[in-house]
C-alpha cells in the first residue's frame, strides 16, 4: 500500500515562467495524489492543473475521469488553473471539489464566479463534466473511498486549510500538505494560544510534509502578516513534528533555480546543525514521491 504524489505546480502567488525557473517550475500550486486503489486526489487548482488535465486525458484513453479536488483556499494562485482543466469540458467526467467551510463565500460561489462572462468566455453551465462541491471544516476528519483526510485551519489572510492524507489502516504513512501558512509572529489570525503545538501535532510523524517556504528571514521582515513562512521556520516545524521529509513549497515568484538550490543546502545545514534527521527537498514540477 502506498500513496503516490506528483507535483504539477510549485510556485506561489503568480506564475513565473522563464529560463531561470525551468527546473523547479513556474506554475502555481497543483499536486496529483493517487491511492493504491487508483483513486485520484488533486490538491489545489493553480496553473499546474492545466498540464495535469492533459496528462489525465492521455492516460484515461477515453475512459471517464473521476477525482476529488481539495482546495486549501480560494486565493488566485490556488484556483486560477481550474477553467483551463480540460477534463471539465468532457461529458462523463466527475469531480468533487472540497473547500473550507469558513470562507467568506462558499467555494462553490468562488469557482462559479471564475466563469462569469466579465472574466471568462465560457459559463459554468456549459461545462460538460459533472462538478459537485463539498465543504470540510478545520478539525474535521473524513474517510472517503480509499483514503482518510483531516483538515487543519492555518494562519493565512482570509483563512486556509492544511490537509493530512493517509490510507485506511496505514496512518503512519501520511502526507501533510500546508501550502500557505504563516509560522512567524506577524499577522493577527485570532487562533488559539497553543496553535503551534496543535500544528506540530497535526504534522507529527508525516512521511512527507509539504510546507510554505516563501521567504528568507530577511524578506519576511517586510512581509509580516502576508500569510507566508520562512525557510528556517519550515525546517523548525519539520524537526518539531519529526517529519521524515520536508518539501519546500510555494516558491517566491522571483526565486531562481540556482537560488532554490542554495536554499535547499542551507536548510539541510540547519537540520544537521540541530542534530535532526529530516530529509529536505524543494518541490519541482514533475517530481514524484512515494509515501
Ligand atoms: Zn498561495
Ligand atoms: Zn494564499
Amino acid at each position: 500500500m502506498s500513496l503516490r504524489l506528483q507535483f504539477w505546480g510549485t510556485r506561489g502567488s503568480i506564475p513565473s515562467p522563464g529560463a531561470k525557473t525551468v527546473r523547479y517550475g513556474g506554475n502555481t500550486p497543483c499536486l496529483e495524489l493517487r491511492t493504491e486503489s487508483g483513486r485520484l486526489i488533486i490538491l489545489d487548482a493553480g496553473t499546474g492543473i492545466r498540464e495535469l488535465g492533459r496528462s489525465l486525458i492521455d492516460r484515461a484513453n477515453g475512459a471517464p475521469i473521476r477525482g476529488d479536488i481539495f482546495l486549501t483556499h480560494a486565493h488566485w494562485d490556488h484556483i486560477q488553473g481550474f477553467p483551463f482543466f480540460a477534463p471539465i469540458f468532457q461529458r462523463g467526467n466527475h469531480f468533487l471539489v472540497w473547500g473550507s467551510k469558513t470562507l467568506e463565500r462558499s467555494i462553490d460561489t468562488v469557482l462559479r464566479d471564475q466563469f462569469s462572462p466579465v472574466v471568462f468566455p465560457v459559463s459554468f453551465e456549459q461545462l460538460d463534466a459533472t462538478i459537485d462541491f463539498s465543504e470540510i471544516a478545520a478539525g474535521e476528519q473524513r474517510e472517503n473511498d480509499g483514503y482518510v483526510v483531516e483538515a487543519f485551519g492555518v494562519r493565512h489572510p482570509g483563512g486556509a486549510l492544511g490537509y493530512r492524507f493517509h490510507e485506511p489502516g496505514a496512518p503512519e504513512r501520511a502526507l501533510v500538505y500546508i501550502s500557505d501558512n504563516e509560522l512567524g509572529s506577524g499577522g493577527a489570525y485570532g487562533g488559539p494560544a497553543d496553535w503551534k503545538e496543535q500544528l506540530i501535532g497535526f504534522a507529527r510523524g508525516a512521511r512527507v510534509l509539504i510546507h510554505d517556504t516563501t521567504y528568507t528571514t530577511e524578506e519576511y521582515d517586510h512581509h509580516r502578516g502576508w500569510g507566508h513562512s520562512t525557510y528556517a521556520d519550515g525546517v523548525e516545524l519539520a524537526i518539531a513534528a519529526q517529519a521524515e521529509t520536508l518539501v519546500l513549497f510555494h516558491h517566491e515568484p522571483r526565486r531562481t533555480d540556482e537560488e532554490i538550490d542554495r536554499r535547499v543546502e542551507e536548510c539541510r545545514a540547519l537540520v544537521h546543525a540541530r542534530g535532526a534527521r529530516v530529509q529536505v527537498l524543494a518541490a519541482a514540477e514533475g517530481l514524484t514521491l512515494t509515501i
